[in-house]
């Protein structure tokens, strides 16, 4: 049963207000950063998409910590983001007062250069249904298909280090949307070893109940669909979406649907810091998903700034797992956006996973990672090791195209700046069938949905 009481008294909160470039200064936190760092979120604003929302400013951020404070670089943008040459190019076209349009030029330029769609998800996954390509959709791994609906391609706030940047910026090239249901149903009609589809975006929690529940009922409809996956972070930038939305009992009635019908429901919840699961709504929100019957698994890049500190990790992962929540995958920051800002090595990564892991109870060691959704996969960092006296990464692929390369261990050599696997070398010659590259060699991609990111 969806439930009824318990919800927290109405709060100033409960609106949803988005706060971006153009509104920004009218919140009272503005006036509390220095002028150089507002001009900084002026000018880095105008290249990369910003967009916060009062409960994330009000609720999640505290102010005496800014800058440094975690969810104020997760929404803000900072200058270090951008190359210093793009930012001064940029900060001086807004302080001589340029013409809107030369701005936007400028940051054009900038945003190219910003691998803003690692390629492969276009040209690699793209499924088909009647010899017609589905674009709001991917079908990367035998068992799981991503689906895009179109109207779940933005969020309640943007990640400063998401790679789906891109999609908010109005490019519609640049979109996966697919509001055809029914195209969906279809496919997994025809494809019966597909048992699990991702709903994704941007944040498939953006739409209104009653849309999303006419994507539901389709999938329903496919018996050998056994589990539905949410990818969305709304439960931490507004857990109001499950507790005091208009529409919040109708989307908590659609998940108790799906676990009635017998298929499973996994909100695979985007969590970065466990001040997210520090307020009251975020823990009700929690409760009340759970009620329905559904799991919610937590997953989160590493990312500098943010979370780089095994304490963080160990914090957020007791605290979900307190709360009932299922710790999953601890993932890499990707080669996009403001990837210099954000990334750590690889090595820097699996110790900081394996120093938390060693913090962890039995019941919260359900986590992965440090995990690269890579071209062939996802490749999971074992560790470091030596092999015939030469220092080396430990790998595996927990999910690959090739389901023959899945959890077989292999080699690649030690390399401690490397962040990525395309800058790994194989160890010895054994180890190269693991290093499979895309065919086109300028679009090191992936599949992810908005949120790592994700569990396909
Ligand atoms: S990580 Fe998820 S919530 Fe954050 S901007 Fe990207 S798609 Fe949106």
């Amino acid at each position: 049963m969806v439930r009824d009481n318990a919800a927290p008294d109405p709060s100033t909160h409960d609106r949803y207000r988005a706060v971006t470039r153009t509104n920004i200064d009218r919140c009272s936190q503005w006036q509390r950063l220095d002028p150089e760092l507002r001009e900084a979120v002026m000018t880095v604003s105008a290249v990369l998409p910003f967009r916060t929302n009062a409960y994330v400013m009000d609720e999640l951020i505290d102010w005496d910590r800014v800058p440094d404070d975690p969810m104020f670089r997760l929404t803000f943008p900072m200058a270090a983001m951008l190359e210093e040459h793009d930012y001064q190019r940029v900060r001086d076209l807004i302080r001589a007062g340029a013409e809107k349009g030369e701005i936007e030029s400028a940051a054009n330029t900038i945003r190219a250069k910003l691998n803003p769609h690692p390629a492969g998800q276009m040209s690699h996954n793209v499924p088909h249904v009647d010899g017609e390509p589905i674009p709001g959709m991917q079908h990367k791994y035998r068992e799981t298909v991503l689906f895009f609906p179109s109207h779940g391609q933005t969020c309640h706030a943007y990640c400063t280090f998401c790679f789906r940047w891109a999609q908010f910026i109005g490019d519609d090239d640049l979109k996966f949307a697919n509001k055809e249901a029914g195209q969906l149903r279809r496919y997994l009609e025809q494809h019966p070893e597909v048992t699990d589809v991702l709903f994704t975006g941007g944040d498939p929690m953006i739409m209104k109940a009653k849309v999303f529940e006419t994507y539901i009922d389709e999938v329903l409809r496919v018996e050998s669909v056994r589990t539905v996956r949410i990818g969305t972070k709304s439960v931490a930038y507004w857990p109001q979406r499950f507790v005091t939305d208009a529409d919040a009992r109708d989307m908590l009635r659609i998940f108790e649907r799906v676990t009635e019908s017998g298929k499973h429901l996994a909100l695979m919840g985007h969590y970065n810091h466990a001040v997210e699961l520090s307020t009251e709504i975020s823990r009700e929100a929690v409760r009340r998903i759970r009620a329905t019957g559904a799991n919610i698994r937590m997953q989160s890049p590493l990312i500098r700034h943010i979370n780089d500190s095994a304490d963080a990790w160990a914090d957020l992962w007791v605290t979900g797992t307190q709360l009932g929540c299922v710790p999953y995958y601890m993932f890499v920051e990707r080669d996009t956006g403001a990837k210099s800002y954000f990334e750590l090595p690889l090595a820097e990564c699996w110790e900081i996973f394996q120093a938390a892991y060693q913090r962890l109870p039995g019941t919260a060691r359900t986590v992965r990672g440090p995990s690269m959704s890579c071209f062939p996969g996802k490749c999971h960092v074992l560790g470091v090791s030596e092999v015939a006296g030469e220092k080396a990464f430990v790998l595996e692929f927990l999910q690959a195209r090739d389901p023959s390369l899945v959890r077989r261990p292999f080699f690649a050599k030690f390399d401690p700046t490397a962040s990525w696997y395309d800058e790994l070398e194989p160890l010895s010659a054994s180890d190269e069938p693991f290093f499979i590259r895309p065919e086109v060699p300028t679009t090191p991609l992936t599949v992810r949905d908005g949120h790592d990111l994700v569990a396909n």
